[in-house]
């Protein structure tokens, strides 16, 4: 769904956060695993937050988890919104732990559940930036 005006606010992508963005580009979900206790974090950041090793490796994750909290927007506070209230932002847990802010996707906001298991979608909002997204999917 590339468009050539994305109207919505895009993320500012650090050097940091760079291979996070890469790897939706290639429609892959890859986070920081920590190269010394194989805890996997996010949002990106330098060390491991449970050990703090500085040692870590981009892993591709499976794009699975599931729903832990959501959120409905009956109001647009960005004009890029207005066409889609009322319009659900969820927290999605992964199945390797961290939780990812999100858009659900092929799925009622009315139907959304706590629980329910999901997994990743890709949206192509421009040229440069790929976003994460998830649809309900059997468990
Ligand atoms: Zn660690």
């Amino acid at each position: 769904m590339a468009e050539a005006t994305y109207a919505k606010p895009l993320p500012a992508i650090s050097s940091l956060s760079q291979p996070y963005w890469d790897g939706l580009r290639r429609h892959e979900l890859c986070l920081q695993r920590c190269d010394g206790c194989a805890t996997t974090w996010y949002p990106p950041a330098p060390l491991c937050p449970r050990c703090w090793s500085r040692e870590f490796t981009w892993s591709r994750l499976s794009g699975r988890g599931r729903v832990n909290s959501w959120v409905v927007f009956h109001q647009a506070y960005f004009r890029g919104f207005e066409g889609e209230v009322p319009y659900n932002v969820a927290e999605v847990e992964l199945d390797e732990g961290p939780r990812l802010l999100t858009n659900l996707v092929g799925v009622a906001n009315a139907d959304i559940r706590a629980g329910m298991p999901v997994e990743i979608v890709f949206e192509e909002a421009t040229a440069e930036i790929t976003l994460a997204k998830f649809r309900p999917r059997p468990a």
